[in-house]
C-alpha cells in the first residue's frame, strides 16, 4: 500500500512512541482502550504489520490475518465479560464512515445496550 503513513497514531502506539492502555497482544495483533470511548467498553484491535490503511484496501491475500483479527476480537470481548449481553464489532472505511486513523482497525463496543442499527 503506497499511501500508508508510518507516522499515523496507531503505528506510533505499536512502536510505544505513544502510550496506550493495552488489554491484549499476541504475535499478530495488539488491542488497547479507545482514548475517547463511545461505550463503557471500547477497545481497538490492530494488526502489528503496517501497510493496510483501511478495509477498502484489503486484498484476497489478507483474508487469513483478517479472519484471525476477528477471532482475536471475540476472545478479547469474552475476556472483557461481554459474551452474555453481547457487543458490536465495527470497522470504518473512508470519509463517509468518518475513519480517522489510516491503520486498519476493529472496534469492540459493549457494556451497555447499544443504539439499534435498524
Ligand atoms: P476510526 O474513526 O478511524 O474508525 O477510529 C479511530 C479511533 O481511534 C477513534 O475512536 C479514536 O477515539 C481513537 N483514537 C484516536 N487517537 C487515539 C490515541 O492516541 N489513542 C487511543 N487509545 N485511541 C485513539
Amino acid at each position: 500500500m503506497t499511501d500508508y503513513d508510518p507516522g499515523n497514531i496507531f503505528a506510533r502506539i505499536l512502536r510505544n512512541e505513544v502510550p496506550s492502555a493495552r488489554v491484549y497482544e499476541d504475535d499478530e495483533f495488539v488491542a488497547f482502550k479507545d482514548i475517547a470511548p463511545k461505550a463503557p467498553v471500547h477497545i481497538l484491535v490492530i494488526p502489528r504489520h503496517e501497510g493496510t490503511t483501511a478495509p477498502s484496501a484489503l486484498l484476497e491475500s489478507d483474508a487469513g490475518w483478517m479472519g484471525r483479527m476477528v477471532v482475536a476480537a471475540t476472545k478479547i470481548a469474552r475476556a472483557e465479560g461481554l459474551d452474555e449481553r453481547g457487543y458490536r464489532l465495527v470497522m470504518n472505511s473512508g470519509p463517509d464512515a468518518h475513519q480517522e486513523v489510516q491503520h486498519i482497525h476493529l472496534h469492540i463496543l459493549g457494556g451497555k445496550s447499544l443504539d439499534s442499527m435498524a
